[in-house]
This record gives structure tokens, sequence and C-alpha cells, in this order.
């Protein structure tokens, strides 16, 4: 049987890996992916033969390495952070009828959600939302019912895909959507790069999030009624310590 394996990377250091996508990377004779990807993982796996492709280049890429792997090449296709959100593990399944031959394999990887969540203190420690602010896949009008519906029942937010050179005023469209529910004060949380060269992360509320410099290298979290800044963290309580709020 080929089997073709689906690595999520973690968010960018070798550090930020599991063991398993580590392995995974170190058996494939072939690495597929994203050219940025690519060039951070190339000098960690210099013997490997690597197939890189553009941005918007998703269909090829993944058939690319179906393909591969159809014809007996060992092969890992890789995302950054976790290989099944926002990224190619259900594309990959929806083309591999078409290769009946080839077994797939996921590696999961720590998302975006989390890495950045850890830089910036324990902001998803209670119920959360994972939305894309992304229109590219779809429709702004979704975007603005999840939004809208994630703030009305309170949860905190991470916000991927925050904005690109095409997208620059979205995430001041998504603050303003949020504001219909929540608080100007609600504490956020900006990561910036994590695990990455200029990794940093910034601390601002609702009502000023849409001032706040956000690129396709930034998830922004959101908090919900009870987070608050501790020890300049950004933190959301449990609720240990109800009886005494
Ligand atoms: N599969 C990835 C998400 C891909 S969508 C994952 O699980 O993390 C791309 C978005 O993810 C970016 O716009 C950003 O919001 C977030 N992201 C990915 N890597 C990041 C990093 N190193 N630092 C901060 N945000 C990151």
């Amino acid at each position: 049987m080929n089997v073709l394996t689906l690595v999520g990377m973690g968010p960018g250091d070798h550090a930020g890996m599991t063991f398993a996508a580590d392995e995974a990377l170190t058996a494939a004779e072939v690495i597929v992916g994203y050219k940025r990807y690519v060039q951070l993982l190339q000098p960690l796996y210099p013997d490997k033969e690597y197939v890189s492709t553009g941005m918007t280049r998703e269909v090829d890429r993944c058939r690319d390495a179906l393909e591969l792997a159809a014809n007996g090449k060992q092969v890992a296709l890789v995302s950054s952070g976790d290989v099944g959100v926002y990224a190619l593990a259900g594309l990959v399944y929806e083309l591999s009828v078409d290769y009946p031959q080839v077994e797939i394999v996921v590696v999961p990887g720590v998302t975006a959600a989390t890495s950045g969540a850890a830089l910036l203190g324990a902001p998803i420690g209670h119920d959360f939302a994972v939305i894309s602010l992304s229109d590219l896949l779809t429709d702004w009008a979704v975007i603005e019912q999840r939004l809208d519906a994630a703030a009305a029942a309170d949860f905190c937010i991470a916000l991927y895909n925050p904005a690109s050179h095409k997208r620059a005023d979205y995430l001041a469209r998504a603050s303003q959507i949020l504001l219909r529910h929540k608080s100007p004060e609600t504490v956020c949380g900006l990561a910036y790069r994590v695990g990455r060269s200029g990794e940093a992360t910034a601390l601002t509320t609702l009502g000023e999030l849409h001032n706040a410099t956000a690129d396709m290298f930034t998830t922004v979290f959101i908090g919900n009624r009870a987070t608050r800044v501790v020890n300049g963290r950004m933190v959301t309580p449990r609720g240990y310590f109800k009886s005494a709020d």
C-alpha cells in the first residue's frame, strides 16, 4: 500500500513540532508544501526532495502529493500548525477518490490557536470558537453570521487569517460585529509569527482592536466577559474563584 502522510509542522520552529511529525518528515523521501513552509523545513531536513508551490495552488499541491505517493514515493505533505485546521487534509481526502491505492495518514500539529495562546498566557481557558476571516473560500455573510453568533454566546474567539494585503480592513469589520454583543473593554491579544523570527505579542481591548496591526502571520484572540489581564498576560478564568468575583 502506498502511503501519503499529511503532517502538521506546528507554528514554525523545530521545537514546536511533535515527535510524530519529526518522525514522518525524517521517513519521507519527498516533502511537498507551500514554499514558505518548505523554506522553514529545508535546513532541518536537507537531504529530502522538495516540491513546493505558491499559496493559491492548493489543488495542484495535493494532486502532486497523491501522484508521487501513487508512484511509490514516500511522501509527506506539510502545513503549518495542524494539517486539518484551515489546511489541506480535507482537500486531500476529497481528491483521494481518484487514488484508491494511496492510504492517507494524518499527523496532527500544534495549531495557531494553542501556540499563540501559550505566548499570550491563557486566553482560551474556557469555551472558545475559531473563526477564519478569509473570504477566499467562505462567503463574508457566513463569516459575519458566525462572528455574531460566537459573540452573542460570549465565546472566547481565536481569529485566523485576520488580514492580508487585499483584506486590510477585515479585522476592523470583524470588531464592529463583535461589538454588537461584547463590551469595548473586552480583553484582546495578538500573537505574531509564533515560533518564527519576529515572534511577538500585543494586548488591547475590543474597542481598540480596529487600530491593531495584524497580517497573515497573526492570530487574534478576543476574550469572554471574564477574561482579564494578570501580570501582563491575557487570562480567561475557568471559574475556580467564582465566589470571589
Ligand atoms: N493550519 C494552520 C492555519 C492555517 S490558516 C494552523 O493550524 O495553525 C493561516 C492562519 O493561521 C494565519 O493567517 C494566522 O492567523 C494563523 N497562523 C499560522 N501560523 C501562525 C504563526 N506562526 N503565528 C501566528 N499565527 C499563525
